[in-house]
Parts: structure tokens; C-alpha cells; sequence
């Protein structure tokens, strides 16, 4: 009998790995085990193994999301301090964290000085974004631009931009902060209109509206990716000091606090 169980189980992962099931194979007998144990139907069973893969496989595909938008460096709401930045809005950020914003195809765009959070936003709005099952890309617009200009000659241009067509959502980060050449700014400008209405963007930038002729060159280029950009677009203003220099205040500050005690406690003790 036991020989018999044995042939079936090899028979049995056999056909689970041809059939693409392995959670289902790794924990089939653990499973059996319990569903004995607790007088489990055979059913029931056979669900608890389908829930197991089916977990399994969107944890594995969720994983697969977050390396292909490629963040810098992962970063998640949970970890924004939001009484630090009272211009940002957090209704709105939950909100948008919803996704719902993917499904209209409208746009977030993020605004501020360096070191005001934009990025760590952008990220965790995309973040949540993929782990709800849509495609995400993030890019530095500069490394858009350098990379759209060195495959703009060759095939693998088309094969680029119709990787971005693919995309739910595509992330630029850091528009502005380098003027593009001439080329660049078109360039931008068509993976811009060619998104439009169709792939929501999450664009973040240090730059006032204004300034933007300053990087894209032309009055009538900005004023056409503007426009793409802004029509059904949500905008978050991160005002306020750089998060690294409070942050490093804050910190000197305590020190210092920390020193003066020792130093009174010292004299004291004298
Ligand atoms: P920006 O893109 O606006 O230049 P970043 O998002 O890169 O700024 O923020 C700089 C650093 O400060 C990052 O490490 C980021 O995680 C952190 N940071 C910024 N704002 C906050 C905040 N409100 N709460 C927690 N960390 C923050
Ligand atoms: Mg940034």
C-alpha cells in the first residue's frame, strides 16, 4: 500500500509540474496530512490547494511587477511622514493610491523642491499601482530621453516605445531638472502624446510651469505637452524645505540637546 502511495505521488508531481501547478505539488501531502487530521472533504480540500497556488502564483506575478518597473529604490506610503509635509494632501494620496486614477487614464503630476518627497510619492503611488496587478515603468525623464536617442536610429526604437504602449502606468521622474536637447524634448514630447488618454503618467518636477520652456526648449513644445499633461490631471505641491535638511536638523538638534544634558548632569555631579 505505502509502495502504491508512493508511485502515485511520484505519478502525482509528475503530472502537477507538466500541468504548471508546483505550490499545489510542494504542498499536496502537508495538505492531505491536515485534511485528515481535521475530516476535510475531498473538495474542500481540492480548494484549499487551488487557493494555495493561486496565492502563490499572484505573489510570484506581483513580485515580477515591482523588478519590471525597476524603482530606484523602493519606497511606500506607510514609510511618509505626512505631518511633515502638510501642503501634500494625504485624502488625495489614499485616494490615488486606489488606482482609480490608472483606470481613467489620468495623470498625477507632483511638484516641488528637491528633497520635498515627490519621489518617494511617485514611487509608492506606482508601487501600490503594481501590486494591484497593473504594468509599471519608472524612468528619470533624462534616462528616457538618453535612451529613446541612442535606440532612435535603430529597430529596437519601435520595440521600446511599444513596450511603453503596454504600460498602464508610466513614472517620470525628475522632468526639468536637465534641459533636453532639441531632439530630447521631441522625443519626450511623442512618448508624452502618444500616452496621452491612454497610459496615466505619474510626472514629478522641481519646476514651476513657467520654467518649463527652459527645458523643453520651444514655447509651442511646452505648451503642447502641458497641455497633454495637465488635462485630467491631479497636482500635488510638496512645498516647503528639503525632508534631508529638516531631517538633519532635527537630528544635529537632539545631539546637541543630548550633549548640553550630559553636561549639565556632569557638572552636577561635581
Ligand atoms: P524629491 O524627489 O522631492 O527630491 P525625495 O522623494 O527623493 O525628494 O526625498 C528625499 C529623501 O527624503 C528620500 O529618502 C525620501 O524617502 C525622504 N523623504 C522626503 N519626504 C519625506 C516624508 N515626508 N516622510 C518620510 N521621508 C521623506
Ligand atoms: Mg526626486
Amino acid at each position: 500500500m505505502k509502495q502504491l502511495e508512493s508511485k502515485s505521488m511520484v505519478l502525482l508531481r509528475h503530472h502537477l509540474k507538466a500541468l504548471r501547478l508546483p505550490t499545489i505539488g510542494a504542498e499536496a501531502e502537508k495538505v492531505a496530512a491536515q485534511a485528515a487530521c481535521d475530516n476535510v472533504d475531498h473538495l474542500t480540500y481540492l480548494l484549499q490547494l487551488c487557493e494555495l497556488e493561486l496565492l502563490e502564483r499572484e505573489k510570484r506575478a506581483a513580485e515580477r511587477r515591482l523588478k519590471a518597473a525597476r524603482f530606484p529604490t523602493f519606497k511606500s506610503l506607510e514609510t511618509f511622514d505626512f505631518t511633515a509635509r502638510p501642503s501634500v494632501n494625504k485624502v488625495l494620496v489614499t485616494e490615488l493610491a486606489r488606482c482609480e486614477f490608472i483606470d481613467k487614464r489620468e495623470n498625477v503630476l507632483l511638484v516641488g523642491n528637491p528633497g520635498t518627497g515627490k519621489s518617494h510619492l511617485a514611487t509608492a503611488l506606482a508601487a501600490a499601482a503594481c501590486a494591484k496587478g497593473y504594468k509599471v515603468r519608472f524612468f528619470r525623464a533624462t534616462e528616457l530621453v538618453t535612451t529613446l536617442i541612442e535606440a532612435r536610429d535603430e529597430r529596437s526604437f519601435l520595440r521600446f516605445k511599444a513596450s511603453l504602449q503596454k504600460l498602464d502606468l508610466l513614472v517620470l521622474d525628475e522632468l526639468g531638472y536637465v534641459p533636453a536637447s532639441k531632439v530630447g524634448a521631441e522625443l519626450l514630447f511623442d512618448v508624452i502624446s502618444t500616452a496621452y488618454e491612454r497610459t496615466s503618467m505619474i510626472v514629478t518636477t522641481n519646476l514651476p510651469f513657467e520654467s518649463w520652456t527652459e527645458v523643453l526648449g520651444s514655447e509651442r513644445l511646452t505648451g503642447a505637452t502641458l497641455d497633454r499633461l495637465t488635462h485630467r490631471c491631479r497636482i500635488i505641491e510638496t512645498k516647503g524645505e528639503s525632508y534631508r535638511l529638516s531631517d538633519a536638523k532635527t537630528r544635529a538638534r537632539s545631539t546637541r540637546n543630548a550633549r548640553s544634558v550630559a553636561k549639565t548632569r556632569a557638572s552636577a555631579a561635581d
